[in-house]
């Protein structure tokens, strides 16, 4: 297919879309092939694929998932792209992979830090946007509502995602958050500081109390009271839990597209009922038209 910029469908319409991650360790890419053509029937803008930091496991998964979704799907793809540990020769590779098989819309990200590895040739993924501009691609960046978890003034927080849009980012997609007032007050934070790039918010459903507490301390993401609440009247019922889950990432999205939003990305965790789930909710609040 002709790749489409992401950007310029953000011009357009509030976005819709997915996130998925490729098939880990012994799970044919298959699996992953599989997962994305039933998320495609959900009718999506774009969808996105994870990229494991330092470009170890499964980076060529992610580069072929891409192609697929483009190839075999007829649905815009994202490839995150990390570049912590990485030098500018295999930034170079892996971004020609991706161009020559189509796929020109890139998140760029650092990726997170592995004790013990090196920095690479991209210190922050600011220096790695500035890259990618540079070879005509659509640029989207990572944005943190709460903050990111290792900056401890979110004054500087701010300023380093200034930085983003001022090397060139496209649009930026949000780390998960479980309460939407934050992220309301993050894109006032963000009007304040001249950022004026399409916010695309990222949410994710929970699945058990272990992942929210996980979740909690490797994002720092707030966990509001009533999520708590539920999280104990459920007990331990895993069915119960992900149900729940569901519907609390569901009543988010309805209340975001209630509340005008740029675009809506669901943090699929490669279940394709999530990905129905949210698309039913916002066909009932008439944020996508049926
Ligand atoms: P950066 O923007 O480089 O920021 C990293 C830290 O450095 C922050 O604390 C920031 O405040 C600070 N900083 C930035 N610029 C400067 C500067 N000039 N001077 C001093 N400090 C600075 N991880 C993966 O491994 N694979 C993925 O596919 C993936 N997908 C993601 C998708 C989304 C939407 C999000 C939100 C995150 C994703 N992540 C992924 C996680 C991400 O890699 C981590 O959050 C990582 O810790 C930071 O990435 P970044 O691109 O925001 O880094």
């Amino acid at each position: 297919m002709n790749a489409v910029r992401i950007a310029d469908i953000l011009r357009e319409k509030q976005t819709f879309s997915f996130e998925i991650f490729p098939p880990k360790d012994e799970l044919p890419v298959e699996a992953g092939r599989q997962i994305v053509s039933e998320l495609a029937t959900y009718g999506p803008d774009y969808m996105s694929v994870t990229f494991s930091a330092g470009g170890s496991g499964n980076s060529e998964h992610s580069i072929d998932i891409a192609a697929h979704m483009q190839d075999e799907q007829q649905v815009t793809a994202l490839a995150h792209l990390t570049c912590i540990g990485s030098t500018r020769e295999q930034i170079a590779h892996n971004v020609k992979e991706l161009t020559s098989r189509g796929v020109n819309n890139i998140l760029a990200l650092r990726g997170d830090r592995v004790p013990g590895q090196t920095e690479g040739d991209f210190r922050y993924a600011s220096d790695l946007i500035s890259y990618l501009k540079e070879q005509d691609v659509c640029v989207g960046a990572a944005c943190y509502p709460e903050g990111h978890v290792e900056c401890e003034d979110d004054a500087r927080s701010m300023e380093h995602l200034k930085m983003k849009q001022d090397a060139g980012a496209d649009f930026l997609v949000t780390q998960l958050f479980f309460d939407n007032e934050l992220f309301y007050r993050f894109r006032e934070a963000c009007d304040r500081a001249r950022i004026k790039i399409p916010v695309v918010a990222g949410i994710m459903p929970f699945t058990s109390e272990s992942q929210v507490k996980r979740m909690a301390f490797t994002c720092g993401a707030t966990i509001p009271a009533r999520l708590i609440k539920r999280l104990v009247a459920l007990g331990n019922s895993p069915e119960d839990l992900k149900k729940a889950g569901i519907e609390y990432a569901c009543d988010q999205l309805t209340d975001l597209a209630a509340n005008g939003v740029d675009g809506l990305h669901v943090y699929c965790m490669n279940r394709p009922e999530v990905g129905k789930a949210a698309r039913d909710a916002l066909l009932d609040c008439a944020y996508l038209e049926a």
